[in-house]
């Protein structure tokens, strides 16, 4: 059931009065942060200081030290008690720090906030909303469906949607936000899926309030008008609200990508996200470890490493059947240690395999040397390879 709010004042302060004195009566509520948010928020405003004083003292006097920032309860007296401010005196209740979680610092790279989210490919066009929906947000990302940059739960209608907003617009590539999942069902509670919709269907207000959410506390405070609108702007929303079948959404994504109209040009910040080139390697120092002479022997189908010092001096004969195994069983016994050759060992244990399975010849190719001589002038064995053909 959803409680009635009163707008005017004089209910709204027998409302404030009825649910803080709940809160009072309710051990739980003593150790919960929502509460001593609440009243500290309140008691910073004139209706705070006179007309409801006394309750706010009464709720101060039964603090305990905070164990949890919000307990989530299906009816949280202090949410009811500050939605009945809210509503009776906006100009006051517009700009109140009621919630008692922090907005967390920005870091580089993407998503520069963190989240209850798996990110799977940058360049994607797809993100996934499953509002309350865990398992549906962990089956999705299990499936990997290609278009799919990030997929990830909403709890709330305020924190939840800034985040999403910021981490949506540090990655151009996001196109499509496909909204799915369980609403939170609770009779005074957080609406983040029908609030999204109102957000794309009516925007916000001067105060950055979301028209037409029915949730808790849908105003966007930490976020810019700018923000909004380019989110907006950004994404096209797909409603599937309440659809909770993998399959079906994964299918969604699919056709949200074939459409993907490209990288939007119109973020207001920078993606934190830096973009290299690669470049073909020039040189390969010695790894002081040693060397490595790397073949397949078809007969007794195994991968073959033998390991050399730097003064020739073979001291490791390994044997596997897969790259992994070989590659793990080198940095173990610690017989390279140098970064460029691990990548060259792993590119030449994989060709090997390669060779090994499908019967071809392999040549293990040599990586290039100041040193050295071209990779053609050598016998074939490898980067690190004394001999060299006239
Ligand atoms: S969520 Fe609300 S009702 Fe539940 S313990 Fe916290 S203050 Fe009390």
């Amino acid at each position: 059931m959803r409680l009635k709010i009163p707008e005017q004042p004089a209910e709204a302060l027998r409302v404030i009065y009825a649910q803080l004195r709940a809160a009072v009566a309710a051990p739980k509520c003593h150790t919960c942060g929502c509460l001593q948010q609440t009243v500290e928020a309140l008691a910073g405003t004139d209706v705070g200081q006179q007309q409801i004083a006394t309750v706010l003292d009464e709720a101060r006097a039964v603090f305990q030290p905070k164990h949890y920032d919000c307990l989530g309860c299906p009816v949280c007296y202090p949410a009811i008690a500050a939605n009945a401010f809210s509503n009776a005196f906006p100009e006051a209740g517009a700009g109140l720090n009621l919630c008692p979680t922090d907005e967390p610092a920005e870091r580089t790279g993407w998503p520069p906030l963190p989240g209850n989210y798996h990110v799977l490919k940058y360049r994607a066009p797809v993100a996934v909303c499953a509002l309350n929906s865990d398992s549906l947000a962990s089956g999705l990302k299990d499936l990997a469906p290609a278009g799919l940059a990030m997929v990830g739960t909403l709890h709330t209608e305020n924190l939840g949607i800034e985040r999403l907003i910021k981490n949506t617009l540090a990655n151009p590539h996001i196109r499509f936000l496909i909204v799915c999942g369980e609403d939170t069902r609770q009779a005074i509670g957080h609406l983040p899926g029908q609030s999204l919709h109102s957000l794309f269907a009516y925007g916000v207000d001067e105060r950055r309030r979301i028209r037409g959410a029915r949730g808790k506390r849908p105003v966007l405070k930490n976020v810019t008008l700018e923000e909004i609108h380019a989110f907006v702007d950004q994404v096209t929303l797909v409603a599937m609200l309440g659809e909770t079948r993998e399959e079906v959404i994964s299918m969604q994504v699919e056709t949200c990508r074939r459409h993907d109209p490209g990288p939007y040009q119109g973020a207001p910040t920078e993606t934190g996200v830096n973009i290299v080139q690669a470049v073909e390697p020039e040189r390969l120092t010695l790894d002081p470890a040693g060397y490595v002479v790397i073949y397949p022997d078809g007969t007794r189908r195994c991968l073959v490493v033998e390991h050399y010092t730097n003064a020739g001096v073979l001291n490791y004969v390994l044997e596997g059947t897969s790259p992994a195994a070989l590659s793990t069983t080198l940095i173990e016994r610690q017989l390279l240690t140098r970064l460029d050759h691990a990548a060259y060992i792993g590119r030449e244990l994989t060709r090997a395999e390669q060779a090994l399975l499908t019967g071809t010849a392999y040549i293990q190719d040599a990586a290039p040397s100041p040193n050295t001589s071209p990779p053609s002038a050598h016998c074939g064995c490898g980067p690190d390879c004394l001999e060299v053909i006239p």
